[in-house]
């Protein structure tokens, strides 16, 4: 399944892929966290980056869709993948499209996570993550059970990025309603879009989206077994 999570900075998208990840057995492909990862180790597409991403505009879209175009054609992408963060623009959606026509292949569904604007900036200023692992948590939404000790795997570290403050949320929400919110009607036309509350509780929210996919076990594990 070819799963594109669509939605605000702060909607939920992370937060909702790691469970379909455990669900469907295909991983997540999240462009902000490719381009957080070449920024720590110093590349030249990390140097590029890290300035724009602190002021919340966007990273150009070729340099995004050849950093997509390399990581699809990957072992574990072989039954699909959830995007997260991309595409963001309609050049990007558009070389997307065409990346997976060339492969004989398309996006399955499209699931926008609607959230008002004034709540997403409470979201994204008390949102942190475990180092380890990469859980997301927030502090006052969703706390881990023993504070301080991520629930998943334990460990102690957790990061907060450089551009959640409100003021670089607010130019990353600006940025979205004019690049990225175009996309929905695109998608909309083509029959792959459903809209999901992303203002329910986060288990609600899950539940909308499984409901709007295929059963797991009729996704093909790709070595002849369906998944459970
Ligand atoms: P969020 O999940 O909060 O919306 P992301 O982690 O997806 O934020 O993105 C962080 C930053 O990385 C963006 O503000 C932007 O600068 C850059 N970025 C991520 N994905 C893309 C993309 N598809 N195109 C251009 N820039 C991107
Ligand atoms: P995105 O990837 O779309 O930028 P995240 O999944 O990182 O968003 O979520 C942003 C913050 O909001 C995180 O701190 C997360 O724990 C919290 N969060 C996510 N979904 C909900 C929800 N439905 N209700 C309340 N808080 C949520
Ligand atoms: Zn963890």
């Amino acid at each position: 399944m070819k799963l594109l999570l669509l939605g605000p900075p702060g909607a939920g998208k992370g937060t909702q892929a790691h469970r379909l990840m455990a669900r469907y057995a295909i991983p997540q492909l999240a462009t902000g966290d490719m381009l957080r990862k070449e920024v720590a180790d110093g590349s030249d597409l990390g140097r590029t980056a890290c300035e724009i991403m602190e002021r919340g505009d966007l990273v150009g879209d070729d340099l995004i869709v050849d950093m997509i175009a390399g990581r699809i054609d990957q072992q574990d992408c072989r039954n699909g993948f959830i995007l997260d963060g991309f595409p963001r623009s309609p050049a990007q959606a558009e070389a997307l499209d065409t990346m997976l026509s060339t492969r004989s292949s398309a996006l399955d569904r499209v699931i926008e996570i609607g959230v008002d604007d004034d709540i997403l900036v409470g979201r994204i200023t008390g949102r942190f993550t475990c180092r380890a692992c990469g859980a997301g948590y927030h502090d006052v939404f969703r706390k881990p059970a023993e504070s301080g000790v991520c629930d998943f795997c334990g460990s102690r570290g957790f990061d907060r990025r450089a551009d959640d403050n409100e003021e670089t949320v607010r130019s990353r929400l600006a940025v979205y309603h004019r690049q990225t919110a175009p996309l929905l009607p695109y998608y909309a036309s083509r029959g792959i879009l459903v809209t999901v509350d992303g203002m329910a509780a986060i288990d609600v929210v899950t539940e909308q989206i499984l409901a709007a996919l295929p059963a797991p076990s009729r996704i093909d594990s790709g070595d002849g077994r369906l998944l459970q």
